[in-house]
């Protein structure tokens, strides 16, 4: 045993263990370490090193020391800057301090060599070697800083306790560890440690890096977005065009502050303003936010345009540009007239009734004129989503405010004449009833901080006017209703129409078309022409357009046949429009049996309303056809109740019904009809049928019916006897409960008509029967 000993000087190691096979590197300081090491050149470059129990421990005695430790062969010495010596090892040998020769100035000891016994390869250690290799291959994969090379080199070594001491070498364990398979200098010992030892780490690998995965997503996140802004700030920078962020965040504070904003409104433009700076401009949230700080930059918050409050100045400019709606421009002026006495006047609410072409949005536009006020106009017809006039959120992709707030952005004014278009038209379904929203809007208890989804503030609304306008009222929710002024407008007589196109339409087709007044002229009877036999309408839009078509049709020839001018006849007309699209369908020119006038009311203004009713032998069937609303229908059915209940009255055989089919026919016209109104003209033909008296061709008549007879009043009067004039009538029976809207009827029409006021559905059968 005798070279089974050394003698060796001797150097504690402080966090390190080396096992034999093992080079490494070590730096010494310690004066007593040095000497030692020196020893140790001076003789066969062997020393002992062996772990310290304690790191920290700076002058270690015996007992500081473990036992087992490594011999090594010196490989290379290195002098550092300082006192300090930099050393490679390879570790040669376990072994074991027998006992210390000397303490002082160095460590000297006596070792005893531990060398592996020869192992017996039987299935038992090979089965220990091969979950060895393959423990360690995992641990090797999960660790990731070792270099998988490694076990390409461990791939040769066959002596297990060699490989056992190789793979402890780069394991990544504790002193103590490290120490303990040191010291198992029992091969199988070792190799059973040393699995469990790594089978432990693989384990704990494992669970780190489940948990690194979880909190890597999380960080990996926000890492991401970060370093690539700070890629794009770098690449931005190098284009220069940090400048131009910079830039225009400070273009956007000094409209900030130049912008006469509310408080509230301020404070917000300038807290988007600081996230726009922070998110990057090229960031599809500094798009939102950009947009956003547009919106609210570019609202009258606080713009207002001075009234006009002349009235006589007023005045004038409505006059000057329609001609009639006395409605409508008495109230505009007794608005002003009021306002110029209490200032603090909320305005009206003006709803403007009437069929289309009538001049409701061009006064509405003349009078945004006479108040000197900004006008916008926004169409409500098809508008079904409340978001569209209250906006989106901001949360939404590509939301938008409202068409409330963004008609105030074009009014560029917060007190403009806002008008609210085809009211009427407006219709609802699951995103929420627009009615609703508008209510808001309408309301001036409320208005005054209207919330928009977008802005998420309060834009004042008050100050502005409102006009709406519809065809008709019967679709505009009854809530809405209430908040409005009804202003009727009704249509057209020809010889207001005349007036029309001669003192508006013609001069402003003129005008547009850039022709001086003298060069086209239009003479009177052909204005009458158009108006009778090309057009069919309550309002003038369409004789608007016929006279837009002569004009270009006459500027044509004058061009091609080089002419000086031209004045319009009813020839010129003929040529330039062809045939006359609408003969007036005049009423009966004799007296008929079962076929009477009535009178009709519709979106498009009044028109005339033949019903017919025939007499067959059957068994007491009511046959309806022809243009018949559900209304309408029930009048019918009203009617034929009436004349049975009352048949011997009229001298009519009371038991007709056995025998005889009944029936009511009403011919399609160009617009679709329905009302009660017909009542007293079916009463008329069934009785007219029923009793072979002949009706009066030259009278019409409306009126609602009860079953009972009386006669109750309608609507559209006027309207109603436009029509029946046109159509050469010269009798109008009418309920007596609207004689007080015989007012409104032209002097010119009424004074070559005869009207008679009915109550009862008797005195409409005297006066109609012969
Ligand atoms: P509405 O809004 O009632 O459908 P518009 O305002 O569009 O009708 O009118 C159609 C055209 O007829 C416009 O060019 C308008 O100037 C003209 N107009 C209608 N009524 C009058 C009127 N009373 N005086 C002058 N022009 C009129």
């Amino acid at each position: 045993m005798e070279n089974n000993i050394k003698i060796l000087p001797l150097i504690p190691l402080r966090g390190i263990t080396i096992f034999p096979y093992m080079v490494l590197h070590f730096d010494v300081g310690r004066e007593k370490s040095i000497l030692a090491l020196e020893e140790a050149m001076l003789k066969d470059q062997e020393i002992f090193l062996v772990s310290q129990k304690d790191a920290k421990v700076e002058e270690p005695i015996e007992e500081d020391i473990f036992t087992i430790g490594s011999i090594c062969n010196i490989k290379q010495i290195l002098k550092l800057p300082g006192d300090t010596v930099r050393v490679l090892v390879e570790g040669v040998s376990r072994a074991r301090i027998s006992n210390y020769i000397q303490l002082e100035p160095f460590f000297k000891a006596e070792i005893e060599l531990l060398e592996d016994e020869e192992v017996v390869i039987n299935k038992e250690s090979e089965a220990l070697v091969r979950s060895m290799r393959k423990s360690f291959d995992e641990y090797i994969k999960l660790s990731g800083n070792i270099p998988a090379e490694i076990l390409v080199s461990i791939e040769d070594v066959e002596n297990p306790g060699r490989l056992a001491d190789v793979i402890s070498s780069y394991l990544m364990l504790k002193g103590e560890k490290k120490q303990e398979l040191l010291e198992a200098y029992d091969v199988s010992e070792r190799l059973e440690k040393l699995i469990v030892m790594i089978n432990n780490e693989v384990d704990i690998l494992k669970i780190e890096r489940k948990i690194g995965v979880k909190v890597k997503n999380k960080v990996d996140k926000s890492q991401k977005e970060y370093y690539l802004r700070e890629q794009l700030k770098a690449i931005q920078e190098e284009l220069g065009e940090d400048d131009e962020d910079k830039k225009e965040i400070a273009r956007y504070k000094s409209r900030i502050t130049k912008a006469k904003l509310p408080k509230v409104v301020k404070e917000k433009a300038l807290y988007e303003l600081d996230r726009l700076k922070n998110s990057g401009s090229y960031s599809a949230e500094g798009g939102v936010i950009r947009s956003y700080l547009d919106w609210i930059l570019d609202l009258p918050w606080n713009n207002e345009t001075k009234d006009n409050l002349d009235v006589k100045k007023a005045r004038e400019v409505l006059e000057e540009e329609h001609y009639g709606l006395e409605d409508v421009k008495d109230r505009i002026i007794e608005y002003l007239a009021v306002r110029k006495m209490s200032n603090s006047l909320k305005g009206p609410i003006i709803c403007l009734v009437g069929p289309p072409g009538v001049g409701k949005t061009s006064i509405a536009r003349s009078i945004a004129k006479a108040l000197n006020r900004n006008f916008v106009r926004m169409s409500l017809g098809g508008v079904r989503d409340e978001a569209e006039i209250r906006g989106h959120r901001k949360t939404y992709v590509g939301a938008i405010p409202g068409r409330i707030i963004y008609g105030m952005k074009q009014a560029k004014s917060k007190n403009p004449l806002f008008l609210l278009d085809e009211i009427d038209k407006m219709s609802n379904d699951f995103r929420g009833d627009p009615a609703d929203a508008l209510l808001e809007v309408l309301d001036s208890e409320q208005n005054s901080t209207f919330r928009d989804h977008y802005l998420e503030l309060d834009f004042d609304l008050s100050k502005a006017l409102f006009v709406t306008t519809a065809n008709s009222l019967e679709t505009i929710p009854r809530p809405l209703l209430d908040r409005m002024e009804i202003i009727e407008v009704s249509g057209y007589t020809y010889e207001e129409k005349f007036h029309i196109a001669k003192n508006h339409l013609i001069p402003k087709q003129l005008k547009e078309h850039n022709i001086e007044k003298d060069i086209i002229t239009f003479a009177d009877n052909s204005i009458y022409n158009v108006i009778e036999n090309y057009t069919r309408e309550s309002g003038v839009r369409s004789l608007e357009r016929k006279l837009a078509t002569l004009l270009r049709k006459a500027i044509a020839e004058m061009v091609e046949k080089d002419k000086k001018n031209i004045n319009i006849t009813s020839n010129h007309v003929k040529k330039y429009l062809g045939p006359a699209i609408y003969t007036f369908e005049k009423a009966d020119r004799e007296d008929k049996i079962g076929v009477v006038t009535g009178m009709a009311w519709t979106g498009y203004g009044g028109d005339t309303l033949p019903v017919e009713v025939t007499v067959m032998p059957g068994n007491g069937k009511l046959e309806l056809t022809g243009q018949l609303g559900d209304v309408m229908k029930e009048s019918a059915r009203a009617g034929y109740s009436y004349v049975r209940a009352n048949a011997e009255k009229y001298g009519i055989n009371p038991e007709f019904h056995k025998d005889k089919d009944i029936h009511i026919h009403v011919p399609e016209g160009a617009v679709p009809k329905d009302g009660p109104s017909a009542g007293v003209t079916m009463i008329t033909a069934l009785v007219s049928a029923l009793s072979n008296r002949k009706v009066r061709h030259n009278v019409a008549m409306t009126g609602e019916i009860t079953l009972t007879g009386r006669v109750l009043p309608i609507g559209g009067l006027k309207e109603k006897t436009l029509a029946a004039y046109r159509a050469g009538i010269d009798t109008i029976i009418i309920p007596k409960e609207n004689e007080k809207d015989m007012l409104k009827i032209p002097k010119t029409i009424k004074s070559k008509l005869t009207f008679i006021l009915a109550d009862k559905i008797d005195i409409v059968l005297e006066m109609a029967l012969l």
